[in-house]
């Protein structure tokens, strides 16, 4: 695997235990099947009791039964994970960073005793309520209404482009109160099967196959008081989880990359036309060391963040440059990759065209690269231009 700069030398005894399983989890569970469930367009939903005993959902939370391991154990984690699929690490990130993060740092004692040990173990799903049809980049502008009533909130509205939403049990839905002063945005956390909750799966897309997308209609849904996020209010609440979830996809596009690289470098050195294998043309090879410094440098920027993350140094900004700058390069070396495949790159018989096709999705969500690019822009000049 490519690690150029041998930054896996650093890794502690427990990183490279957990990179390992990751790395033997996706060559057994995932790999086989997953360019018939890409070609399906299906998710392979065995394997979320599986991520879950192998420790794969929110493993930086101490405690609930989760091992509290480091930043950068959680990182390459990640980054194994997504070299298998972006469905898969997709998955992870949304329970991990999206629903049990939430709920760990803003839910109240009991909220957590009831989620977090079973959404760990996989025993339960959950999906991330944010964007609705009308409001993507610009989240804050949500209809979505919670109003009081004797013992909780009637909540209604639409969210749209929400992974795992079909297979969830519990949707933190984020919904301004528009009960309280100024109508602050609050975190719900919704049970699937309440009065009134719909989750339509999404099914046409070209992307991000092996993946579970929906939407969530709330029609009149009672939540009592307890099952409001009690410790956030505001754009923080879903912004900070962004954060985390923006992280975990920094390292784990770079797993993408990689695995659409090792596929062109293995086709070249089999490959022969001309009277001998396509690694000896010094057009193969630029593509390939091309793709390798690319790669060398998006690892670099998610070792980085890591170690800004756990010194608590990491700001959201760095976060915005790295998912910024991985996705892209990601998104050039699966082309570069695909294009080295020849005819056969374009099938589901090898990974590259698979990852290009994923790589769309992770270019759009999360905060589109025009976005990340405007944070930058506002970082570095102080002037906001996104409106
Ligand atoms: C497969 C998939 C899974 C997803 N999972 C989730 C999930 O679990 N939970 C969730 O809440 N959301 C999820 N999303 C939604 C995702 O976050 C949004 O699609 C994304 O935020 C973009 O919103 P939009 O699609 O409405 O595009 P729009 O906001 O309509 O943007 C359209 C285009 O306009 C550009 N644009 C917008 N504003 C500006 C500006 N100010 N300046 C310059 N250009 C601009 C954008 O960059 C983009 O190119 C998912 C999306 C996909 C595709």
């Amino acid at each position: 695997m490519l690690d150029y700069l041998e930054l896996e030398a650093d890794l502690t005894p427990e990183e490279r235990m957990i990179r390992d399983e990751a790395r033997r989890f996706v060559e057994e569970e995932v790999e086989p099947d997953i360019g018939d469930h890409f070609e399906a367009g299906t998710f392979p939903e065995e394997l979320v009791p599986k991520m879950g005993e192998l420790g794969f959902y929110a493993p930086t939370i101490d405690g609930y039964g989760l091992p509290g391991v480091g930043e950068r154990a959680y990182g390459v984690l990640m980054q194994e994970l997504e070299a298998g699929d972006s469905g898969i690490r997709s998955m992870a990130s949304v329970q991990g960073a999206l629903v049990m993060y939430p709920i760990h740092a803003y839910g109240s004692e009991e909220q957590k005793e009831r989620w977090l040990p079973a959404l760990g173990r996989g025993e339960a799903v959950g999906c991330f309520g944010l964007t609705e049809p009308e409001h993507g980049s610009n989240p804050a502008g949500m209809e979505t209404r919670a109003e009081r009533d004797a013992d909780g909130y009637v909540l209604n509205g639409s969210k749209t482009w929400i992974t795992n939403s079909p297979i969830s049990d519990v949707a933190v839905v984020w919904a301004r109160d528009v009960s309280a002063e100024e109508s602050p945005v609050r975190g719900f956390l919704v049970e699937t099967d309440r009065d009134g909750v719909t989750t339509n799966p999404i099914h046409d897309k070209l992307s991000m196959r092996a993946s579970v997308t929906g939407e969530i209609g709330l029609n009149d849904v009672r939540v009592p008081e307890e099952n409001v996020l009690p410790n956030v209010e505001g754009m923080k609440g879903p912004l900070s989880c962004l954060t985390q979830a923006r992280f975990g996809i920094s390292w784990g596009i770079v797993g993408a990359a990689r695995d659409a690289f090792e596929a062109a470098r293995e086709y070249a050195k089999d490959r022969e036309q001309f009277g001998g294998p396509i690694a000896r043309f010094q057009i193969q090879q630029q593509n390939l060391a091309e793709m390798a410094t690319k790669i060398t440098n998006g690892q670099l920027m998610a070792y980085r963040l890591a170690e800004l993350k756990e010194c608590g140094e990491l700001r959201p900004q760095h976060v915005s440059m790295a998912k910024r700058h991985n996705v892209e390069m990601a998104r050039e070396v699966t082309r570069t990759a695909r294009e080295m495949l020849g005819g056969n790159g374009i099938t589901t018989d090898y990974s590259p065209m698979r990852h290009l096709a994923n790589v769309e999705t992770v270019y759009t969500y999360e905060g589109t690269h025009d976005i990340h690019t405007l944070v930058l822009g506002e970082d570095l000049t102080g002037i906001a231009a996104f409106e």
